[in-house]
């Protein structure tokens, strides 16, 4: 066996490595904690002058790197056993630096038909429109539609694990089986199934993508994106996307998000336990009209799920609505009092929003998210007890 040891991470288990992996003892002053460095500049060598001004590898310029950048990086890479990571300003900016970085003018991608709203504009209208980059949206959790969308100029396949805001799962291994077949690579945003959920690297994704804003951070305090794969790709994001294109996490949210993360799979194991009460109840409640959730036995993919996780859980997120109109699922949420009606997920604090049934992306929604619209909720670290109370007490206040 060998010995756990915290200079040697890849040696530790994931809670460890969650507390240990990218802190270091500062040799500056001593302290046992990575200091939060503000600084936007680094002292140069005697002779500069043969740095590479746009390069990464030393300190020099907080948008080429910076010691908590590093930090994060470090962190994040190990929790996700992956071999390098990158960290951005938001997810967003991470799911930019994917695109910009792998597509170019002609180039066609296959994308997820149900995804963050960011990624669906990008796709269905500026990367087409200003770029010339074609997209295909299709089901990903059909690897067949996936396949019948594949081109000899398909370079990109992209997905989330568990769609937000649907649920909808996708089997990584088979996606990743016919975007390796096609000469494409597959990037995979992981947001709703962090490690040690799941691990899409190990499934033959190349690239995860992370909004670090959500359950990574878990404090709804900062903003954040990564992503995680083969040093290879992550450093041509580091050279285009952030050095070129300029989307570098501030010091101060690199700093906060690494000590979020400390507490993850901690944290992550009440958000799974509760997200499961939760959903089994809210499906026996009258007056619920679906509950979309992968742990519950009715969920399409709740099969594939519990293979893809392993019986750890099927994710914080859970998407329902009550049978009536817009009026009384928003009567419903004003009326509720431990639970926050804001956008975001992840939190400490449960949030809840409710989404209506507009919008182009709605097309690709289930049948019933399109009927009632959905209440997308993400379920926190409260007492379990205490949500089930609330929720019970604003649906028999609605329905009186
Ligand atoms: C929130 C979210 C993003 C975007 O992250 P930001 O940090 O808000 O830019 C991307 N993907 C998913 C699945 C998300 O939930």
């Amino acid at each position: 066996m060998i010995r756990p040891d915290k200079e040697h991470p890849e040696t530790l288990g994931v809670a460890t490595q969650a507390v240990h992996a990218g802190n270091a003892v500062d040799a500056g002053s001593g302290a046992i904690r990575t200091p939060l460095v503000m600084a936007n500049s680094y002292a140069l060598p005697e002779d500069p002058s043969e740095l590479s001004w746009s390069g990464f590898d030393v300190p020099l310029y907080t948008r080429n790197t910076g010691a908590n950048q590093r930090a994060l990086q470090e962190k994040l890479a190990h929790l996700e056993q992956g071999e390098d990571a990158v960290v951005l300003a938001t997810g967003v900016a991470a799911l930019h630096a994917v695109f910009f970085t792998f597509l170019r003018t002609g180039d066609h991608a296959v994308i997820s038909d149900v995804t963050y709203e960011a990624t669906y504009r990008l796709f269905a209208e500026i990367l087409p429109a200003r770029y010339g980059v074609e997209a295909t949206f299709v089901d990903t959790s059909d690897p067949e539609a996936v396949r019948a969308a594949m081109r000899p100029t398909t370079r990109l396949v992209h997905t989330e694990v568990i769609a937000n805001p649907t649920t909808r799962v996708c089997d990584v291994a088979a996606i990743a089986e016919i975007a390796h077949a096609g000469g494409a690579l597959l990037s995979v945003d992981s947001t709703f199934t962090p490690p040690p959920l799941y691990r899409p690297l190990a499934d033959g994704a190349d690239l995860v993508v992370h909004s670090l804003t959500k359950v990574i951070n878990g404090h709804g305090d900062a903003m954040g994106g990564v992503v995680v794969g083969a040093r290879e790709h992550v450093d041509a994001i580091r050279s285009e996307a952030m050095v070129d294109v300029g989307g570098v996490i501030s010091p101060f949210n690199a700093w906060l998000i690494a000590r979020g993360a400390i507490t993850l799979p901690l944290r992550l194991r009440q958000h799974l336990a509760s997200a499961q009460r939760v959903a089994e109840l809210l499906a026996a409640q009258p007056g619920v009209a679906y509950v979309a959730h992968p742990g519950l036995p009715g969920h399409p993919q709740h099969g594939l799920a519990g293979r893809l996780f392993g019986g750890r859980g099927h994710g914080w997120m859970i998407a329902f609505a009550l049978d009536g109109d817009a009026d009384l699922q928003n009567r419903f949420v004003a009326d509720l009092r431990v639970v926050t009606s804001a956008v975001s997920l992840g939190h400490d604090e449960s949030l809840i929003v409710h989404v209506g049934t507009s919008g182009a992306r709605a097309a690709y929604w289930p049948e019933e998210f399109r009927r009632y619209g959905h209440l997308r909720f993400s379920i926190g670290l409260e007492d379990a007890d205490d949500l089930i109370a609330d929720l019970g007490a604003a649906l028999a206040t609605v329905r009186a």
